[in-house]
């Protein structure tokens, strides 16, 4: 039984839940404490204790603790690689990246706890010197999806330390496992006690706790739309920090004079992989006419060849959906396509393996126009659909033409549609003949209109949230 962490033990929760692996739901990946609101507030208090002295720690003691973790992660890759695809069922060579990514990530921040910057200039009047220095916030409450199960805690906690905060974090019920893999490794990297703590839980309970806590600062949310508007309302009524990265309808265009292999190995990539499971994935893919059959030819010619099974078995190219109710949902948007009018050109159904998993073989769906509930909502699965368009102009204003505003793509080899392209697309990230996910972890993370809220994630921008800025005014006494 995997219990929470706080104040520095190890603490069993009100009741327990079951970790299953979605590849083989006969395979129990452990038993995880859950909290209930009381303990989630007795985390958040010892959280409060802990920050007076965290916040007045050395860079030096704070490069020390994340350089040790990112060390652990890195040389555990394979192994919480394995647990991550047991309990995600992402592939085990993508679970391995997305584990090492979380390493990269924390031996960033180890070397951003030593750059804290700070200015100082003369004042506007005689004999006055100013300073601007950056604080850490107070008591931080992050809270995460579960198709990230390493790489989200991390791109949060590890700039949540670096810059002097302490830390509750609840991880999606889906995956605790990862989460207190994460939380084993901080709890022996030499942290003060109550700098960090881990209380896995319902989000009704637990997660509400830390947006209600007057004594949490910050909130730091990745997740749904629904979920993460109401947080940010929340936190913005009693004034506390907010930063919410929601859900996506990212488009990858496509347009005739691209080279179609690139284009192909793009869509392909950013569809499905990870089982389309990526706020980034690319799931309406807008082809200019003159090369649309021959784009879409090539597509259902690579997905002919892409393999659907248990998430650790050698060759599999696609593990399964996270669960029951995400496979239904998958479902339910393929049907509604084709209800509408769009043309099911590959996949979609559910297969059966040597495993009871929740399968379902990739989805194209084709003749399908952007005003279709299809283009507009977010599936969140293994289901992109393919939009044919005139030229160049009426790519973008397809592309442009949603709520949300994530991730971006365009392949050409035009470096005049290239160049507006990055100009005009409105999101907060731009792929050019690359596809829409799979971002660096040195460098800003986030998205525009209703797919981002507050200051960007990741990079030396992280420091935006995780720290308030002081202006310090001195005369010479
Ligand atoms: P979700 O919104 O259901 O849950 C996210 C987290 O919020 C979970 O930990 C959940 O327990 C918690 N939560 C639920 N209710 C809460 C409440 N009332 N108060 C506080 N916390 C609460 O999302 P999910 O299903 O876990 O993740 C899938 C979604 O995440 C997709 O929409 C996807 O696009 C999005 N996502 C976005 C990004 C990004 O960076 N933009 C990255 C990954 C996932």
């Amino acid at each position: 039984m995997y219990k929470n962490l706080i104040n520095g033990e190890w603490v069993e929760g009100a009741r327990t839940t079951r970790n299953v692996n979605p590849s083989d739901t006969r395979d129990l990946v452990g038993e995880y404490a859950q909290a209930d609101a009381a303990q989630a507030r007795e985390a958040i208090a010892v959280a409060q204790t802990a920050f007076s002295g965290w916040s007045l720690s050395t860079p030096q003691q704070r490069f020390d603790v994340l350089d040790a973790v990112g060390s652990e992660i890195l040389a555990r890759r394979t192994e919480l690689g394995d647990l991550l695809a047991r309990e995600e069922g992402k592939t085990l060579p993508e679970a391995i990246g997305e584990v090492a990514r979380a390493g990269n990530i924390f031996k960033f921040f180890a070397g951003e706890a030593l750059r804290p910057g700070g200015e100082l200039m003369p004042s506007v009047r005689p004999g006055v010197g100013v300073e601007i220095t950056r604080e850490p916030v107070g008591v931080v409450g992050i809270i995460t999806p579960w198709n990230f199960p390493i790489a989200i805690p991390a791109w949060k906690i590890a700039p949540a330390l670096a810059y002097g905060n302490s830390v509750v974090f609840k991880p999606a019920d889906l995956v605790p496992g990862s989460a207190w893999a994460l939380a084993e490794i901080l709890s022996r990297s030499g942290l003060p006690k109550g700098v960090f703590n881990l209380v896995m839980g319902p989000g009704s309970q637990v997660g509400q706790t830390l947006v209600d806590s007057p004594l949490v600062r910050a909130v730091s949310f990745t997740g749904s739309v629904g979920t993460g508007r109401r947080i940010i309302n929340s936190c913005a009524a009693r004034q506390a920090k907010v930063q919410a990265e929601m859900g996506g309808k990212n488009p990858l265009v496509v347009l005739d004079d691209a080279d179609l292999d690139v284009a192909v190995n793009a869509a392909v990539q950013s569809a499905y992989f990870s089982t389309g499971q990526r706020c980034t994935a690319s799931s309406r893919i807008i082809v200019t006419e003159g090369v649309h059959d021959a784009f879409v030819e090539k597509v259902l010619a690579k997905l002919r060849t892409l393999k659907v099974d248990h998430a650790l078995k050698a060759g599999t190219d696609i593990g399964p959906v996270v669960d029951e109710k995400q496979l239904a949902q998958n479902l339910r948007y393929v049907a509604l396509a084709q209800t509408e009018g769009g043309k099911l050109a590959f996949g979609g159904e559910v297969v059966e393996r040597d495993t009871q998993g929740f399968f379902q073989m990739p989805a194209l769906i084709t003749e399908t126009t952007n005003a279709m509930t299809i283009s507009r909502e977010e599936v969140f699965g293994p289901v992109a659909n393919v939009i044919r368009v005139r030229d160049y102009e009426e790519a973008l204003a397809t592309a442009n033409d949603t709520e949300f505003g994530l991730s971006s793509g365009i392949c050409t080899r035009s470096l005049k549609h290239a160049t507006h392209f990055k100009l005009a697309a409105q999101a907060g990230m731009v792929m050019v003949n690359l596809p829409t996910a799979g971002v660096d972890y040195h460098v800003p993370f986030g998205g525009s209109k209703g797919s981002s809220y507050g200051p960007r994630e990741q990079g030396s921008y992280a420091k935006e949230f995780y720290t308030t800025v002081k202006t310090a005014y001195t005369a010479a006494g």
